[in-house]
This record gives C-alpha cells, sequence and structure tokens, in this order.
C-alpha cells in the first residue's frame, strides 16, 4: 500500500547544484555532472524525473549506461547526446551546446564547463516544442504531447515495427468520486500513487504517460507477441486496483485497459491509440478480467455506436421519443395513485428502443437536459389531463442538476401544463447526489418547498443509500427491484427489504417497491408493511393513450 509520505515524493526537492532554481513545477532545469572519463557525478531528481529513470538506472555509473536506461530518449538521442558530452570534454570541444532532438521529444539540453574536470548536462523539459514541456508536472510522468510523438517515433522505426509496440491505455473508474467526496488533494495523491505503481510495473525501455485527468497509457517496447501486452495489461489491472491508503483513508478504484499492439492492430500511432481506446471502451468495469485487446469486430461495433449516436442527435432535434406509462399502487389495498413516466424511442428502422438503449449514450453526447426537459413538459401535459390525484412520476438524471436549471425546467413544464405541483414527484438516483453534491441538493430542496415530491429510485444498490438519506429528507424510497426480483426464496433479499421498510417507517418516508411480478413477492412486501408497489402484477408501462383503459380496469379491479 502507498502510505503518506510516499505519496508526495514523485516531485523531489532539487539536488542543490547547477542553475537557477525553478520558475514553476515542470519547467524547472535537471542537472546531472559528468567527468572527462563520462562517468556520472551527481544526478539531481529533476533530471532523474525527466528522464523518466528508474531508481536503479539512477545509480548508474557511465554516462552512456544512464542515457541508454531513458525511456525519454530514443537511439538515435542518446548517440547523439553522448557525442556532444564526448566533444564537452576535448580540450577544443565545443560546450555551451544547446540541443533539441527528434528522438527526445519535450526535452531540451545544455552542456556546459562547470570547473576542472567536472561538465554539466542541463535537462530542461522544452516548452516551445511542446506545450506543457513533456512532462505532466502532477505525476512526473510523460504527458499527451510526449507519449504521441515517442509513439510515432517507435512505429516510423523498422526494426522496432518488426519487435512490435504496445500501446495500453489505462483509466482508473472512481477518482471522480475521490475528488468529490474526499478532496482534490487526495485525488491527487492518488493519482501519483497509481502513477507510482504503474512506472514501478514497467521495464526501463517502456514510456509511461498520463494523458489527462485520470487516464494513463503504456508504450510496451519489444513486444515479441500480443501475449505479453496481455500479461502486462492483467498485471495492471491487479496493481492498480489494490487500495491505496492516502492521508489515513483506505481507497479503492477500478482499473479498466485497453490493448492495441503494432503492427498487427494497426501501424500508426492516431489509428493504434484509437483502437486501444475502442478495446478500453470494450474491457468490462471490474474484476480481474477488466482489460480487453482490441479485435476487428470492435471497429464494426464502434462504427455501428457512431451511427446511433448521429441518429440519436437527429431523434432529438425531432423528438422521436414517447413516454410509457406504468401504474404505481398504494399498498395493501392495491389502490392506484399514479403513473411513472419511462421514455422509449420510436426509431425510424429499429423500432421501439428502451432506455438502456440509449440514454446512457445520451448523457456521454451531452443531450439529457434536452431530452430530460422535453420528458417534463410531456409527462406534466398528459397528467394534467388525468383524474385527480393522480400523480406523474418523472425520472431526472445527473445531467440535469449541472447548470441548475432544473428547477425552471421543472416550472415551465407546471405552468404549461397546469398540473399542481403536489400531482408531480421527481425521481432521482443516490449518483445524483454523488456526482453533483451540493448544487443537486440546492435545486431538490427548492423543488420540494414549490410542493413537488422527491423519491430516491433504485434504492439500496448504490454505495451511500443511508448517508444521502441524511443530506436529503426524501418524500419516499424506491427499493430497487433486483432485491423484489429474490424474493419471496431469498434470505438476504428480504432482509434488506424488511430494513428498508423499517427505515422507512422510522424516518416517516413511504417505501415503493418495484418490480413486484408475482403474488408471492407481494405477500412478502404485505407482511414488511411497504407502502406502495410497482411492477408488471399491476400493470406493464403503457402509451399515454392507453391509461385512461388501465385506469378503468385497476377501479374495476
Ligand atoms: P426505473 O426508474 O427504475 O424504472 C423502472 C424500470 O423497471 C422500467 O424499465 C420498467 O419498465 C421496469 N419494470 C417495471 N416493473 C417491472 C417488473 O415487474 N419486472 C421487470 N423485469 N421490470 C419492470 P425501463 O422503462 O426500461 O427504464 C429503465 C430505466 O431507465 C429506469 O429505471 C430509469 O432509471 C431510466 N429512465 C426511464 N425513463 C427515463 C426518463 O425519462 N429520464 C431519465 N433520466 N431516465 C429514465
Ligand atoms: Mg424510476
Ligand atoms: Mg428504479
Amino acid at each position: 500500500m502507498d502510505g503518506v509520505a510516499e505519496a508526495g515524493s514523485a516531485t523531489r526537492p532539487e539536488a542543490g547544484q547547477g542553475p537557477a532554481p525553478p520558475a514553476r513545477p515542470g519547467s524547472s532545469e535537471g542537472v546531472l555532472s559528468f567527468d572527462g572519463e563520462l562517468r556520472v557525478g551527481l544526478v539531481s531528481g529533476r533530471a532523474g524525473i525527466l528522464l523518466g529513470l528508474s531508481r536503479q538506472a539512477r545509480r548508474a555509473q557511465g554516462l552512456a549506461e544512464l542515457l541508454e536506461a531513458s525511456p525519454r530518449l530514443d537511439r538515435d538521442a542518446t548517440a547523439t547526446l553522448l557525442a556532444a558530452c564526448l566533444s564537452a570534454t576535448t580540450p577544443n570541444g565545443e560546450t555551451d551546446a544547446d540541443l533539441r532532438l527528434a528522438g527526445a521529444p519535450g526535452l531540451r539540453f545544455a552542456i556546459r564547463k562547470a570547473s576542472r574536470g567536472t561538465f554539466i548536462l542541463g535537462i530542461a523539459s522544452d516548452p516551445i516544442l511542446i506545450a506543457g514541456g513533456g512532462i505532466d508536472p502532477l505525476t512526473g510522468l510523460a504527458d499527451r504531447a510526449m507519449f504521441q510523438a515517442r509513439l510515432a517515433a517507435a512505429l516510423d522505426r523498422p526494426a522496432r515495427r518488426r519487435c512490435g509496440a504496445g500501446v495500453l491505455l489505462c483509466d482508473l473508474e472512481g477518482i471522480r468520486a475521490v475528488n468529490q467526496v474526499l478532496g482534490h488533494a487526495i485525488g491527487e495523491d492518488l493519482l501519483r500513487a497509481a502513477a507510482r505503481r504503474l512506472q514501478a510495473a514497467v521495464r526501463d525501455a517502456d514510456l509511461v504517460a498520463r494523458l489527462a485527468g485520470e487516464e494513463f497509457a503504456v508504450l510496451q517496447s519489444d513486444v515479441g507477441e500480443p501475449a505479453h501486452a496481455a500479461a502486462l495489461a492483467a498485471r495492471l489491472v491487479d496493481l492498480l486496483g489494490r487500495p491505496y491508503l492516502i492521508s489515513g483513508e483506505t481507497i479503492v478504484v477500478t482499473p479498466r485497459i485497453g490493448i492495441a499492439v503494432a503492427p498487427a492492430d494497426g501501424a500508426e500511432a492516431p489509428l493504434l491509440l484509437r483502437r486501444a481506446a475502442m478495446a478500453q471502451h470494450e474491457a468490462p468495469t471490474a474484476g480481474a478480467g477488466s482489460w480487453r485487446r482490441f479485435s476487428p469486430e470492435m471497429d464494426l461495433r464502434w462504427q455501428e455506436s457512431r451511427a446511433l449516436e448521429a441518429a440519436l442527435r437527429i431523434a432529438v432535434a425531432e423528438e422521436q421519443f414517447e413516454l410509457h406509462y406504468q401504474p404505481q399502487v398504494a399498498l395493501p389495498g392495491r389502490h392506484l395513485t399514479g403513473f411513472e413516466a419511462l421514455i422509449r424511442w420510436r426509431h425510424p428502422e429499429r423500432g421501439l428502443l428502451t432506455p438502456a438503449c440509449f440514454l446512457p449514450m445520451a448523457e456521454r453526447l451531452g443531450l439529457m437536459q434536452r431530452i430530460g426537459a422535453w420528458v417534463l413538459r410531456e409527462a406534466c401535459r398528459t397528467a394534467a389531463a388525468w383524474p385527480r390525484p393522480l400523480r406523474v412520476a418523472v425520472n431526472i438524471s445527473p445531467a440535469q442538476f449541472e447548470d441548475e436549471s432544473l428547477p425552471a425546467a421543472v416550472e415551465a413544464a407546471l405552468a404549461d401544463s397546469g398540473l399542481a405541483p403536489d400531482r408531480l414527484e421527481l425521481e432521482v438516483t443516490e449518483t445524483v447526489l454523488l456526482a453533483t453534491g451540493d448544487a443537486a441538493l440546492a435545486q431538490l430542496l427548492t423543488l420540494r418547498a414549490r410542493g413537488v415530491g422527491i423519491a430516491m429510485d433504485d434504492f439500496g444498490t448504490g454505495h451511500s443509500s443511508l448517508t444521502q438519506l441524511r443530506a436529503f429528507p426524501f418524500d419516499r424510497l424506491k427499493i430497487d427491484r433486483s432485491f423484489v426480483k429474490d424474493l419471496p426464496a431469498g434470505g438476504d433479499a428480504l432482509a434488506i427489504v424488511r430494513a428498508v421498510t423499517g427505515l422507512g417507517r422510522s424516518l416517516g418516508i413511504a417505501v415503493t417497491a418495484e418490480g413486484v411480478e408475482t403474488q408471492a413477492q407481494l405477500q412478502d412486501l404485505l407482511r414488511e408493511g411497504c407502502d406502495a408497489a410497482q411492477g408488471f402484477l399491476f400493470g406493464r408501462p403503457v402509451p399515454g393513450s392507453d391509461v385512461p383503459a388501465v385506469i378503468g380496469a385497476l377501479a374495476a379491479a
């Protein structure tokens, strides 16, 4: 595990010698000294970071050995640099050379004579060559520009192409939540700790980079066969997934890795990166097997998914959606209290699609605000025509809280339809409060003050349901379908239903069971004193035009 002290050690202090101190992190110069025999004297911490040297490599005696161990220099750059250093040591040799080398993207070198018999090689990240300097200031790893340049260089060389190179893209799920819940300082320590684990797991010739946020990449050199890249991925998943101990907090994040190997999966850098990203996209989100290597079918699925994205954009513009309504009943009498509005997409070729097929994509594309506003207007308009006091429940996604416009969108939907606020209930999952925090809380309070009901959907499936209950006075808890499904046989499921109904009773919050399909399930729920229910046993979601018939049938039952 990573300790607190270790967490800060990626940026080491300067060795106290050589050129001016750093102006800002990432821009300071690293120094190493050598003598006329090209023996290494001092290697500053910064030089080690800039050259990407492992602890062991930093102890090299000879300059040649040390430079060869640097994953930031290709063979040509190493040779040129050595020649320049050697030349500086000769009596009439050139000093004060200022070098930029194609095989060392993002770095600048200066060679100076320090005193008799001692020479200094200064190394700086090159702000002109690469914005950002080639080095990620947070972790000391290479940055995206450096990674791309090194990947391109690796693929450019016929000799290396024969040996093969692997690109492993790795992201860590859960960091966002760490930032929000534990704060950014701990999030940054976590990134540094992960960076160290990555760096320690690869060979000196491999390059580790932080591309952005929690996205890391490894350029694996000399990948004799793709299985070598797979073996590294499996090792990285294991290492990165182990708990981190940071500032007294034990934190677990989930790594996901996508692999593409040159030349089999592509010979150009951009293609290889794209294919590694596709593979990552398809990697399972948890467990030891959370890595994938690119396969040609992924290309096909990727294209299909792009086509669906394009179609979804059109669907939003043309409002190709409809709402279906599922009855909600009060227990024990099965008295109809209202309906939950559930969105469907009438796809021109593929017919009626359920939310699971397109809502996650809509979230990713930033379309959820517009879709959500449409759902609110349409649901309120439809419900306004139902007999009072029947209510409508509308699902709200986290994205709808983002620009704090939810209260206004609800207000507009109520005003346009004339629906009374107490006939509208909004369903949010706990991810809403987890992902959008105080901003969501404030909006929910505004809405509740306006008389709109607020329900917590899918209760029990998240990680902090109970904490959320203290943060906000919910009107209703909806026990997730997964627990109801296991009734009546499942011992655990019954225990959870019992706990949630008990919780609801003591906090004065109504409890609805979702996904009730059988009489046996209903009997259990009645025994536990559940207030309300929803599920195929009482009615499936139906189009708005069928709602009057459902109202009639349930009234007669
Ligand atoms: P949810 O809000 O938990 O909705 C209940 C889901 O369970 C619905 O699936 C419903 O059709 C299904 N269901 C209800 N009773 C039963 C049952 O007895 N057995 C089984 N097996 N399933 C049952 P659906 O319509 O596919 O919706 C899935 C999820 O998509 C919803 O889960 C909700 O989170 C989301 N969603 C639906 N409409 C909207 C919307 O307009 N906006 C947002 N943001 N999310 C929506
Ligand atoms: Mg719902
Ligand atoms: Mg639900």
